[in-house]
């Protein structure tokens, strides 16, 4: 049976998780920005890695690569970048990655907007997203722009619904904060808040989500929503002839959520 673990890494300045998919035998390890804990669990648990799957350049997601490869001779996958010299193979969108020894597959998804080059893995009911997607909000706009980060986040709303969000950042309490100011009259963000505030007062994850849930309450994918386009307005005090198409709202919540 696959297990999928969260490893807190970079605590209390990144707050990451790297994911670890194991059956007991065989491992994958998701954008492992510290090696360490890593190394811990593989060992304590006798697991063979059969490779890595990295979503960006982000040191906090590659971190730990140069540590594992001396130990472990095992393919990185990674994105089309000549950034992260440790890959062994590039993928793009439209690429299959294939694990056998665990049953398997995902297909690669291009979700520019954090970074051009981010990727992200889809398959077997799980999304692996990097920093394009959190809990309840969505990675800083660092080199990209509005149009392809608000593209990138509309493909993963079209995911099926029940789809599970393994995002790489305990962020979803603080984003939740900011999505109220949003949407202060959506009923399931508040029912959401609850539950994250008692999973976190139990240091539980409150990570993966699904992508139900994040098109319910999360304010970067609701950018047609009239109360969030009312009090985008409100905030930012725009006249009546300023855009207000999904692409702009984005635009002015990623930039009120850069100033909270
Ligand atoms: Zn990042």
């Amino acid at each position: 049976m696959l297990d999928i673990v969260p490893i807190p890494a970079l605590t209390g300045t990144y707050d990451n998780y790297i994911w670890i998919l194991h059956d007991d035998k065989n491992a994958i390890v998701v954008d492992p920005g510290d090696a360490m804990p890593v190394l811990a669990y593989l060992q304590l648990h006798q697991l063979k890695l059969s490779g890595i799957l990295v979503t960006h350049r982000h040191n906090d997601h590659i971190g730990g690569l140069p540590k594992l490869l001396e130990v472990y001779n095992t393919q990185v996958y990674g994105p089309q970048s000549e950034l992260i010299p440790l890959i062994t193979h590039h993928v793009g969108g439209g690429d299959i990655v294939e694990f056998n020894e665990l049953g398997l597959s995902f297909d690669i998804l291009n979700v520019p907007g954090h970074l051009p080059e981010h990727i992200a893995y889809v398959g077997n009911g799980m999304l692996f997203c990097g920093d394009i997607l959190f809990g309840c909000g969505c990675g800083k706009m660092f080199v990209g722009t509005p149009q392809e980060f608000h593209h990138s986040l509309q493909r993963l709303a079209a995911l099926p619904a029940e789809t599970r969000v393994y995002c790489a950042h305990e962020y979803t309490e603080s984003n939740i904060r900011f999505a109220l100011l949003c949407e202060p009259g959506n009923f399931q963000l508040q029912e959401r808040k609850r539950d994250v505030q008692a999973l976190r007062q139990q240091d539980k994850p409150t990570v993966p989500s699904t992508i139900a849930l994040e098109k319910a309450t999360n304010p970067f994918m609701r950018c047609a929503e009239p109360e969030i386009i009312a009090n985008v307005t409100r905030h930012f005090n725009l006249p009546p002839s300023a855009p207000k198409d999904e692409v702009a709202i984005f635009a002015a919540l990623r930039t009120w959520r850069d100033r909270c």
